[in-house]
């Protein structure tokens, strides 16, 4: 990849400013990521209070992954907590990690196509919306490109550069030459629902969350599958995901949750795995 993209002469393209849009799950960990492997990032969310735990999770990061103290200082200063999203304007990058829901999603590109800089890279995080819908909201719809990380950011090196019908080459090159920046692997792939990974995952998650429905037991589930090789089970999966989320793409994907099931009883009483300590599994 890196050689096609030398040949498209998109070698020269230089990342240093990010700014990252939603603290939560996956932003926080983006944004984190990204501080550590060099870059100065801007981490906006509705309050300082949703962004503060995606800080502290940043520092754990950096403490595991350097050896000295002054490092981890400085990879926190690259860090800035942006509530009022001032980091827009500056950035080369701008990844989108907020709820999935396409109307919110479309209120921030819209808000922010006037501010940014010129050629800077303009990305969603979005697991499962069509990247055409969110860029109806855009003026210029070429600029939304998909950068499709995955959970766990620190572990997971692959990037699905989503190349929406509007873009060109130039925005796909670039996309996927910043993932490469970074230090991850970027794989393009066509806007459809569920892109390439969540189109073969979900099937397999949701049919593991039926057996459990039917009875079968999550442990031996998840113990079958890290025993083929799979570095975490269906069921602990689903949880490390969030099964809010992993609900709305099972939906956008058009597979069904029963109102009844455990999955959908879970969601209503917020336990919603990893993050909220409960999940199909209790988290400390
Ligand atoms: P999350 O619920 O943990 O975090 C979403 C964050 O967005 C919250 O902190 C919320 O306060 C913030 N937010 C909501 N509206 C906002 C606004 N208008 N401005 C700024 N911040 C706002 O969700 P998540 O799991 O991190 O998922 C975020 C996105 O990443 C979704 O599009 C999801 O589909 C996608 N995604 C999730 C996973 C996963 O494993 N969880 C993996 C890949 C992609």
């Amino acid at each position: 990849l890196s050689e096609g993209l030398k040949k498209q002469g998109i070698k020269g393209a230089k990342f240093s400013r990010v700014h990252v849009i939603g603290a939560g799950v996956m932003g926080g960990d983006i944004a984190a990521w990204c501080a550590y492997r060099g870059m100065s990032v801007t981490l906006q969310d509705l309050d300082m209070e949703r962004i503060k735990p995606a800080l502290d999770r940043a520092k754990t990061l950096f403490q595991k992954r350097y050896k000295k103290k002054r490092e981890v200082e400085a990879a926190m200063s690259r860090l800035v907590a942006d509530p009022q999203g001032t980091g827009v304007s500056r950035a080369d990058v701008i990844i989108e990690a907020v709820v999935e829901k396409l109307e919110v999603k479309q209120a921030i590109f819209s808000g922010i196509e006037g501010k940014m800089k010129p050629g800077a890279i303009m990305a969603t995080n979005t697991s499962s919306i069509e990247l055409e819908r969110i860029a109806e909201a855009l003026k210029d719809p070429a600029r939304l490109i998909g950068l499709h990380f995955f959970n766990p950011v620190a572990q997971l090196p692959l990037v699905e550069v989503i190349r929406s019908r509007f873009n060109t080459d130039e925005e796909i090159g670039k996309g996927a030459s910043f993932a490469l920046a970074i230090g991850k692997s970027p794989v393009v792939v066509k806007s459809a629902p569920g892109f390439l990974v969540n189109r073969v995952l979900m099937p397999y998650m949701l049919g593991a969350v039926e057996r459990v429905e039917k009875g079968e037991s999550k442990e031996l589930l998840d113990a079958a599958a890290v025993a083929f090789g799979m570095p975490m089970g269906p069921i602990e999966l689903m949880d490390t995901v969030g099964l809010d989320v992993g609900k709305s793409v099972a939906t956008e994907l058009g597979h069904s949750v029963p109102g009844e099931s455990r999955f959908a009883r879970l969601i209503s009483e917020g336990k919603l795995g990893r993050k909220t300590g409960e999940g199909f599994y209790k988290w400390e």
